[in-house]
């Protein structure tokens, strides 16, 4: 089952919105596979956003993410990447679909309360960047045959 990684960014975490967020997730039958509340250290930020290194947003992007804690998560499901991006919706919140988080609940594309990872590779690298493989928990779902199922 493909997986993607998430964060409600510190503006999220500010504004009472991790429920929303996992509701979200949840309600559209994504799986939650791990989570964690943390401190993001200048470290992981740097290595998180490197491809955003040298862009004029960067240094300001960096300091959005470690100013205040954050919510980490792996949810999985059919097209998990594609999926959580398209409930997170586009980058900058004027032009996110409606229904979509950074639509119904943003203005700024430097508060837009969410990260999902944009590949299936990427998602792999950012999993391991911010999980250890034990943090990753295999489970049954009781709805996962009602979700999952093909027929
Ligand atoms: P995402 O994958 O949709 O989060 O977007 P990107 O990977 O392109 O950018 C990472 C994050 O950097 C975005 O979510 C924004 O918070 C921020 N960002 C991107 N572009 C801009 C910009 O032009 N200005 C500012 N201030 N922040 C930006
Ligand atoms: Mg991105």
């Amino acid at each position: 089952m493909e997986r993607t990684f998430v964060l409600v960014k510190p503006d999220g975490v500010q504004r009472g919105l991790i429920g929303e967020v996992i509701a979200r997730l949840e309600k559209r039958g994504l799986k939650l596979t791990a989570a964690k509340f943390l401190a993001v250290s200048n470290d992981l930020a740097e290595k998180h956003y490197a491809v955003h290194k040298g862009k004029d947003f960067y240094p300001g992007l960096i300091r959005y993410i470690t100013s205040a804690p954050v919510m980490a998560m792996v949810w999985e499901g059919t097209n998990a990447v594609a999926v959580v991006r398209q409930t997170m919706g586009a980058t900058r919140p004027w032009e996110a679909a409606p229904g979509s988080i950074r639509h119904d609940f943003a203005l700024e594309v430097g508060r837009n309360l969410t990260h999902a990872s944009d590949s299936v590779e990427n998602a792999q690298a950012e999993i391991a960047l911010w999980f250890s493989p034990t943090e990753l928990v295999e489970w049954q779902r009781c709805s996962d045959d009602w979700i999952f199922g093909k027929n």
